[in-house]
């Protein structure tokens, strides 16, 4: 399997890091060594001394599929859950400015806990809340509604160029809030305010 993320998708959050707001998606991969499933704790890698929280809306493929077209799209996912894109962000500044590739800040271990997946059927994919606590406050607050590419967009524009196969990942982006995570935090993410996942930092 394979984990897909999406970036710069709400434009609250690519404002916040001064990137430009993308004409069609961007993504990139994780592999799936970077999963934590479980509430397993994650513990801060030594390249980085700063290390960032994205919560993003996930969804997970239900049919292998390639070239899908938007209006089908709904049909290759039917379970939903929140994750953690975690960044090492010092790195990733690192890399944009030498237009290197962004694996050794987006794709190490552990770099993607994974809620506990619920059905999408009672869901509307487009009208999602979904918030992340850090140690029991509220940092990022979005809502799918502000995507710029919606989750039938994003799983079109990605079976364009990869096959889609049953149990791969999509990470759709993260809103603004991002911040840093140090030993010791505690997050939380819901989505419409259940709670699918907690990860302590270590
Ligand atoms: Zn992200």
């Amino acid at each position: 399997m394979k984990i897909i993320c999406i970036g710069r998708n709400y434009a609250d959050h690519a404002k916040e890091l001064k990137n430009e707001v993308p004409k069609s998606p961007v993504f990139f991969l994780k592999p799936d060594t970077a999963l934590l499933k479980n509430n397993t704790p994650f513990f801060i890698p030594n390249h980085t001394q700063n290390v960032h929280h994205e919560l993003e809306v996930v969804v997970k493929i239900n049919r292998l599929g390639k070239h899908i077209e938007e209006r089908f799209a709904h049909k290759y996912y039917n379970e939903i859950t929140v994750g953690i894109d975690f960044t090492a962000r010092d790195v990733q500044e690192d890399c944009k400015k030498k237009g290197l590739p962004w694996e050794i800040a987006k794709a190490f271990d552990g770099s993607a806990p994974l809620g506990k997946f619920i059905d999408v059927e009672t869901l509307d994919p487009r009208n999602l809340s979904f918030t992340l606590e850090k140690n029991g406050s509220v940092q990022q607050d979005g809502n799918t509604s502000d995507m710029l590419f919606n989750i039938d967009q994003i799983i079109a524009y990605i079976s364009k160029f990869m096959t889609l196969k049953i149990g791969d990942l999509i990470y759709t982006g993260t809103p603004a809030g991002v911040s840093q995570v140090v030993k010791g935090d505690v997050l939380v993410g819901k989505l419409e305010g259940q709670q699918l996942i907690s990860c302590k930092v270590l």
